[in-house]
């Protein structure tokens, strides 16, 4: 299995680690600090040595690098590790963005997202229904209320379930959450709507951050 770096820490931006297994252009290594792409977050992407990594691939408890060509390093050797830092800080903030405004619909509304997503420049959220424009402004104005305040954002294992983690935000309800997370409310800066856009007669919200 591979070493996930990324959940004890998700500021590492290098890494030296040990090559275990080349197949292709695909790499297995003791550890990495790159993080793969699920239905919700975007992948990473880097560098080993001077070879490009183009995105991840997770088979049970491996992660695969993949490269664009066949590595010029082999099996034993021990390599640099390098994620491209703005992409990644940039999917941190705006995950941690979407539970923070999920956070704000559901305490201050009762409106609970039944969907949410980072994409690689946005993120969105989903809901049942349509929401009244006046609800949505003061979700936003709620969510970046906190943003400013500096709160803390937790990660933690759960005590009983191998490998499932919680996110908590201050003293807002813990939620199951796999995602990569900022560990300041601060260093999100605001949060922006993009596009309030109705799908399937579901509210879906489009978000930014500047
Ligand atoms: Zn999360």
């Amino acid at each position: 299995m591979t070493k996930a770096l990324f959940y004890d820490d998700t500021y590492l931006k290098e890494r030296q680690a040990k090559v275990v297994r080349i197949e292709g252009n695909k790499v297995l290594l003791e550890e990495t600090i790159f993080f793969p792409q699920t239905s919700t977050e975007p992948g990473d992407t880097g560098k080993i040595n001077d070879s490009k990594v183009a995105g991840l691939k997770k088979e049970n408890e491996e992660i695969w690098h993949i490269l664009n060509n066949p590595p010029v390093f082999n099996e034993g050797d021990t390599v640099n590790l390098q994620i491209n830092w703005n992409k990644r800080y940039e999917a941190m903030k705006l995950h941690s963005a979407l539970h923070l405004l999920a956070g704000a619909f559901d305490s201050e509304f009762k409106e609970r997202a039944v969907a949410g997503a980072v994409k690689s420049k946005s993120a969105y959220l989903i809901f049942k229904n349509e929401l009244a424009d006046e609800i949505i402004q003061k979700a936003l104005d709620q969510a970046n209320k906190d943003i400013q305040k500096g709160l803390e954002i937790k990660t933690y294992e759960d005590k009983t379930r191998k490998g499932f983690k919680w996110c908590q935000v201050e003293n807002y309800d813990p939620i199951p959450c796999g995602g990569l997370h900022v560990k300041n409310t601060k260093e999100i800066g605001e949060i922006i709507l993009k596009e309030k856009i109705i799908e399937n007669g579901k509210q879906k919200l489009m978000i930014g951050i500047k």
